[in-house]
């Protein structure tokens, strides 16, 4: 007997029932006994697993705030300056804004997500502090990892290393790190700081690196070294890893090797104004491979819609991909990678794995890559939590 039965789903590409106890799928097979279980009748639609949000910045995003005229220039320092600033003055509540995002997550077939939040001297750990709040408050209907995040500088910003140990205490789940030569000037300095809060608290890395070309390449050596050193394979994460879209293919293919070996995941959100890490390259080296939105409708950019769906077809278009078994490797960035990397157990389409699901029209994924359909049902340990295209949870 199933609490729910999905019927006539599309899984894979042959139309059955999936039946669904206890948060978790119990039988995949055509003409399921309904005896007293809910049913959702799926109309041929395409079963999917639940989409990661791997690397986002909930703390961030000005959805359903006063519109911020964006004056800003190119420069990373000056985005983070200003930020940290303005977050006072036009009163970003984390808490609430946080909320605001997760909601459109769920509406958009994410069930699980990473955020980094971010950590400094001037606001210290008030937005940790409210995306906790958000991450207890939806811990239902989704899951939320916090990446206590330097955004303004670790080495260079003192006490700031002290205040990401306090928020591990109070229940981060991963260390942050950020651009170790070109935002805090001491590669050395940030990464053995970064590594030892891991060590100590026994939790993973995710560190942003933006630095391109030769300077990323050297601090991403510095990085393997020590993921090495530490035995931290398959628990360190390198977000954006531009220098990887640099032009020389030879020294990028020993680099990605290297990564492999290391255990080291990637990144890539597939952005269109700079070189990215080559994707299938990435993938055929066998190293794991996320995506996210990263920050959206935010004080460094106006644009996002937490759609990872939509991500896929980001990375896609941004790496060239057009066959369908292609398109398919960037959806599976977008769920298995991202799953892969936050560690989720039992997670997919297979019996016993926990029901985190989605159901969309179409008739295979890169279908449903290519029209963006409105998530018709989403699944979070098999309790619907939002239905065409609407989250069944509200933000405040
Ligand atoms: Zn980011």
């Amino acid at each position: 007997m199933f609490d729910l039965v999905l019927s006539n789903v599309r899984v894979d590409k042959t139309i059955t029932d999936v039946g669904i106890s206890n948060g978790r799928i119990a039988a995949i097979a055509p003409g399921l006994d309904r005896t007293g279980a809910a049913v959702e009748e799926c109309d041929s639609a395409l079963l999917l697993p639940g989409l990661v949000e791997a690397h986002t910045h909930l703390d961030k995003t000005l959805l359903g705030m006063d519109w911020v005229e964006n004056k800003l220039g190119p420069e990373i320092r000056e985005k983070i300056d200003n930020e940290r600033q303005m977050k006072r003055v036009i009163g970003l509540d984390a808490a609430r804004q946080s909320a605001r995002q997760v909601v459109m997550s769920i509406a958009k077939g994410s069930t699980a997500i990473r955020s980094h939040v971010d950590i400094d001297t001037e606001n210290g750990l008030a937005d940790f502090e409210g995306v906790s709040a958000t991450r207890n408050r939806y811990s239902d209907v989704i899951d939320i990892d916090i990446v206590a995040f330097p955004q303004s500088g670790l080495v260079s910003r003192k006490g700031t290393a002290e205040l990401m140990e306090e928020a591990l205490r109070q229940g981060a789940d991963v260390v942050g790190g950020l651009d170790p030569c070109s935002i805090d000037h001491d590669p050395k300095g940030h990464l053995d700081l970064v590594f030892d809060l891991a060590v100590k608290h026994a939790k993973p890395i995710d560190i942003h690196l933006h630095e391109p070309g030769e300077l990323g390449m050297f601090t991403f050596r510095m990085i393997l070294e020590r993921t090495r050193a530490h035995g931290l394979s398959g628990k360190v994460t390198v977000s954006h890893a531009f220098a990887l879209g640099a032009n020389d293919y030879l020294g990028i293919s020993r680099l990605l090797d290297e990564i492999a070996a290391a255990g080291v995941a990637l990144m890539s959100t597939g952005p269109s104004m700079v070189p990215v890490p080559p994707l299938i390259r990435a993938l055929d080296a066998g190293i794991t491979v996320c995506s996210g939105t990263d920050g959206m409708r935010d004080l460094w950019a106006p644009f996002g819609n937490a759609d990872m769906l939509e991500r896929a077809q980001i990375l896609s278009q941004r790496n060239n991909l057009s066959q369908d078994i292609e398109i398919e490797r960037a959806f599976d960035v977008c769920t298995y990678g991202g799953a892969k990397v936050m560690g989720l157990v039992d997670y997919g389409l297979t019996v016993g794995a926990f029901a985190d699901l989605v159901v969309v029209a179409g008739r295979n994924v890169t279908e449903a890559v290519v029209t963006l359909p409105p998530r018709k049902l989403v699944l979070k340990r098999g309790r619907v939590v939002a239905r065409d295209g609407k989250a069944l949870v509200e933000a405040p």
